[in-house]
């Protein structure tokens, strides 16, 4: 694959230097069906370094977790070698089964059975509080 050369795809710009790994893991990408390709510590005129995951072939990703992972990256869709569309991401307000509770005297350590639910605490400081028992994950 020619990383510069992507024809239907997916390019995921600006992600911070050193996260496009934690990426690749939760998007699960070693299961996508198309080709993969990072990037990492690439030279930008706005943040020093970042990082970039191509995928050729892929169109569809679970964008919340993208968008909690690297909320300020810039999501550029690829048809037939041109870029027709630039997605700016939001932080989800519920993220479901994507972090785990911590508190050890959580329900959702004691039931295992449990989905693990967050809701955005606060979009600023990206924030986000476990449903059952408030705590917090930064
Ligand atoms: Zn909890």
């Amino acid at each position: 694959m020619k990383i510069d050369s992507i024809q239907n795809g997916i390019v995921i710009d600006h992600i911070p230097a050193g996260k496009a790994m934690q990426v690749y893991q939760y998007l699960k990408l070693d299961e996508a069906e198309g080709s993969v390709a990072l990037l990492q510590n690439v030279p930008s005129r706005k943040h020093g370094k970042k990082d970039i995951i191509k995928l050729d072939g892929v169109t569809e990703l679970d964008w919340n977790i993208l968008a909690f992972l690297a909320p300020d990256c810039t999501v550029n869709v690829i048809a037939d070698g041109n870029t027709v569309e630039k997605k700016h991401l939001k932080l989800p307000e519920t993220l479901t089964d994507v972090i785990v509770c911590k508190n050890p005297r959580c329900i959702t350590t004691v039931e295992p059975g449990l989905h693990h639910i967050f809701k955005l605490a606060n979009r600023e400081t990206g924030v986000y509080r476990c449903v059952y028992c408030e705590s917090a994950h930064n």
